[in-house]
């Protein structure tokens, strides 16, 4: 089971077009000014299953991002489950996590995931005008187009 706190519909700050958001339960990174404080209980929220999941997120029909919380510091097997199942389903993936991606570049769900924002919020780097991100060092990385040795960042479009 996969702890969620809530899944939200419609989203449009959380990556590119309207897309559904996935919050996990659980976050152990405490950066000061945490955007969502109540996301850090690792027992918060409630259980679901991979299929309900997956349902909800084809009655919506949006994309999806993982958002928290942190979402790797889910069971790793389960998330990459759910990842490949969203993936074959043709929804794009963005994924928000406190780690740098150099951190957690092994984790096996991320060969599902188009786009990881990687990094704690800093509250020092804090800039509202950012897109997508809260604080400069935190970075919107293109893992469709990223190496170990070369990270390429994801450029919008509009
Ligand atoms: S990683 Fe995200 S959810 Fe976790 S403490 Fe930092 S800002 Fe909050």
């Amino acid at each position: 089971m996969l702890r969620i706190l809530d899944i939200v519909p419609g989203t449009s700050v959380d990556g590119p077009g309207l897309r559904t958001a996935i919050y996990f339960a659980g976050c152990s990174h405490n950066c000061p000014g945490c955007h969502n404080p109540s996301s850090h209980d690792f027992a918060g929220g409630r259980e679901m299953t991979i299929e309900d999941i997956v349902s909800v997120i084809e009655d919506y029909g949006f994309n999806v991002t993982y958002s928290g919380g942190d979402p790797l510091q889910q069971d790793p097997e389960l998330l990459t489950e759910l990842s490949r199942r969203l993936t074959e389903c043709g929804y794009n993936l963005w994924c928000y996590t406190g780690y740098n991606y150099e951190h957690v570049i092994c984790h096996p769900a991320l060969k599902y995931i188009d786009v990881l924002v990687d990094g704690p919020f800093i509250e020092e780097q804090r800039d509202p005008s950012l897109i997508f991100k809260g604080s400069v060092n935190q970075r919107l990385i293109d893992l469709k187009m990223s190496t170990r040795d070369d990270i390429v960042e994801w450029k919008s479009d509009f």
